[in-house]
Formats: structure tokens, sequence, C-alpha cells
């Protein structure tokens, strides 16, 4: 087990050989700075290209950065060769050995990370060798016999006994993904790496493979690193979520924390499916905030925020969907007309227009109620649910006591 950091960790690929003189070197990472816990579950978020992968590869060992440093377990590691970092990879595309059996597979990295002396190795030999003949006919190596034994636990943790024998290619994706896990976890590394290990697999393999991932590092404890760009994946495994975008880190918290205070606008377009409505709204005085030809008054934080704010009069609001709601057609109430209904089975998602100012806005309604593009409705807004950002996109910093650090034991979400 152990904690890792990165310490002002800068990447920059060079220009692709053979690229022109256009090419120049592109920067991926930029003096990132990233602490993850012992034990603790970190998802990695972001859009594609914006290095994710890349940073999981320094880790690895698999490249090497342009500055800064990594720590794992409090020891530095740029230095380190990958074999020797204490960390497994899962990837994407499972990279199993197609010529290998399962057993075989999930033994790799054991049977590699152990040296062995002359001795050793030809007892090794002799035993494989042995291992089709009957039982008294063999040879022991108490070598192998202990890697045996491990890929046999393993092979239990992951229901694949049946398929021990088998080669890759005989098997789904579902069987294969698990066969790099068990590959993973058979070395019992300090740190699991995983990038976007669910992505190939259809929905349903995915939900259970989901739960299965999450419960493994619950019981095993092992500090994980897990990349994926699926939003329930992101709000569900993780103790916490890091948002990275144009090498930059731009918010690192709980899955709730950036879910209902997201630091800036990139964040809160990122997290949540339907993504944070945005508003243009202007400082009325008194606390409020002008929306069109509307004032509300926002309450909580947004409140307080917005009482010590001093800066420009122009703002964005952000609301989520949830904090807006069908409501009977008052002066209070803003007036809108559906142009989209998504019925999601146990909700339904609206996209309406505002009559005032013509801004799309999105909200949930319940599945029964009846409501057709078209029809024209009145909006109502939850006082705690304003969120405001400045011109520069940052939100309007909260009093200091609503930020939270994760403390103490790490404590998984419900499945
Ligand atoms: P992500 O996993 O977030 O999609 P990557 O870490 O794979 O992103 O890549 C980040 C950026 O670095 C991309 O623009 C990609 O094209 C570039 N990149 C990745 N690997 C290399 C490489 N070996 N050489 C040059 N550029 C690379
Ligand atoms: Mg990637």
């Amino acid at each position: 087990m152990a904690d890792v950091c990165f310490q002002q960790v800068c990447k920059t690929y060079p220009p692709r050989a053979g690229g022109g003189d256009q090419q120049q070197p592109v920067t991926v990472l930029e003096n990132l700075d990233l602490q993850i816990d012992d034990g603790e579950f970190l998802v990695l978020v972001g859009p594609s290209g914006c290095g994710k992968s890349t940073l999981l590869r320094l880790l690895a060992g698999l490249e090497q950065p342009t500055g800064g440093e990594i720590f794992v377990g409090g020891r530095a590691v740029s230095r380190v060769r990958p074999s020797r970092r204490d960390v497994a990879m899962v990837f994407q595309s499972y990279a199993l050995y197609p010529h290998l059996s399962v057993a075989d597979n999930i033994g790799f990295g054991l049977r590699r990370s152990q040296r062995r002396n002359p001795l050793e190795h030809l007892q090794d030999g002799l035993h494989r060798l042995c291992r089709p003949l009957p039982q008294a006919l063999q040879l022991p190596s108490p070598r192998e016999q202990r890697i045996e034994r491990r890929i046999a636990e393993v092979a239990a943790t992951l229901e694949l006994e049946p398929l021990l024998a088998r080669r890759p290619k005989e098997l789904s994706g579902g069987q294969k993904q698990r066969v790099a896990l068990g590959r993973a976890i058979a070395r019992e590394p300090a740190v699991f790496l995983m990038d976007e290990p669910l992505s190939n697999l259809d929905a349903k393999l995915r939900t259970g493979t989901r739960s299965q991932i999450v419960e493994l590092q619950r019981r095993l404890g092992t500090t994980t690193l897990y990349v994926t760009h699926d939003q329930v994946e992101a709000m569900t495994m993780g103790h916490r979520i890091a948002v990275l975008n144009a090498g930059r880190l731009q918010q690192l918290g709980t899955p709730m924390e950036l879910y209902q205070w997201p630091a800036n606008l990139f964040v809160a377009q990122f997290i949540g499916s339907p993504p944070m409505n945005l508003l243009p709204v202007q400082l009325a005085g008194g606390g409020q905030l002008q929306l069109g030809s509307r004032r509300f008054s926002p309450s909580g934080p947004s409140a307080e925020a917005l009482a010590c704010w001093h800066g420009a009069a122009e703002l964005t609001a952000g609301l989520r969907a949830e904090h807006v709601r069908l409501a009977p057609a008052t002066n209070r109430n803003l007036a809108a007309e559906v142009c989209h209904v998504e019925a999601l089975g146990n909700e339904q998602v609206l996209t309406c227009r505002l009559a005032d100012g013509d801004h799309l806005v999105q909200l949930r309604a319940e599945p029964t109620q009846q409501i057709r593009p078209g029809e024209h409705v009145h909006l109502e807004i939850e006082a705690e649910g304003w969120r405001l950002f400045d011109a520069a996109g940052q939100a309007l910093p909260r009093p200091q006591r609503e930020q939270s650090r994760r403390t103490g034991e790490p404590s998984l979400p419900p499945l």
C-alpha cells in the first residue's frame, strides 16, 4: 500500500519525426500537483487528449516526465524501472499475451518480477515440462508452486477457474478484462492504474464489472487511479474525482463536491448529465440577481459569496436541472416554451427556451407528466440552486468552511 504524489510534473512530447518544419512540441501536462491518499480510489476524467493516459503512463514508467517528480509511498520513482515501481496497469485494450493461457497470463508478472538462480531456473523448467504428466511423475519447484497457488487464488476471486486453460482468443470481452484485472492483482502491487478498462464492454457487462472493480478495490484497499469518460463511473466509483483539462488540474474533490460546487465553468459543464444550465445574469443590488426582466434572491453559500463580491456586475449563473421546476404561471416564475422532451423511463428531461432572453434550460420532470414540445410552461428556480461564476469562468469564492478536504479513512459511496 502506498500514497502517490505528483509534484510539479510536466510532460512535453517532442515533435513527431518526419512531420515537417511546422511540427511543434506538444505540452500535455503543466506543473501538475496531485496527491492520492493511501487506499484511495481516485477517478481521473477529462476530454479526449487532455493527458489522462499520459499521467498513468508517467506513473507506470512507460513515459519519462520532462519536469517534476512522482512519488510512490514517499519514494521518488522517476529513475526507477517500470518493473520495480510496484504499480500494475490495466488497459482498455486488455493487452493480454495471445500465445499464453489465461493461467500464464495471470502469472506473467509474478514470473517476471522474481529473480531466479540457475537451480531455480532448472527446477522451474523441469516442473513445467512435467505439468501434463500424472501427479506422481511431477517434479516439484517451490517457486512455481507458490506462483500456481497465487494464480488459483486470483482465479477464484475473479471467477476465472473454468477458463484457466483457455487462450485469450477463446474469451469474451468481459472475460478478457477479468483476466487483465487478474494479472494486475496477482502481484499485489501498491498501486493499480486503470485506463478506461470498461469502455470496450457492452452496457450490461460494464455495470457488473464496475461493481466488481469497486468491490475488489474496497476489499484489497489498494490505491487506485482510474481513468474514465463515463459519467456514471466517475460519479459512483471513486472517493474523489480529479478533472483534467488542457494540461491542468481543474478540480479535485468528492463526486458530490464537484457536482454541487464546481470550481469553474469547465467542471460545471463536464460533470453531470445533463450538464449544468448556464445563464448570463447581472447583479441587481440587495443580494439579488437579474435574469432578463426578473429578479431572484439566491440563498445559501451563493448568497454569502454574492454579499462579499466586489467584482464586475456581469456574472454567469449555473443551475442544475433539478433546481429548475415546472410551476404555476405567476409573475415570479419564468415563462418558457418546451423545445424537446426526452423520456428516460424514470424521469423526463425537458429542454425549454426562456421567453425572456432566448436561453435554453434543461430540467427534470416526473415521468407521468404529460408534456409536449411547443407547450408554454412556467419555471421556478430553487433559491439554493444558484451557482455563480465570474467573467473568467471561476466560481465565486464561497466562505472557507464550505470547502472540505477528505480526511481519515476513505469512505466508499454505496453501490
Ligand atoms: P487522453 O488519454 O486524455 O485522451 P493522452 O494522454 O493519450 O490523452 O494524450 C494527450 C496528448 O498527447 C494528445 O494530444 C496526444 O496526441 C499526445 N500524445 C500522446 N502520446 C504521444 C506521443 N508518444 N508522442 C507525441 N504526442 C503524444
Ligand atoms: Mg487515453
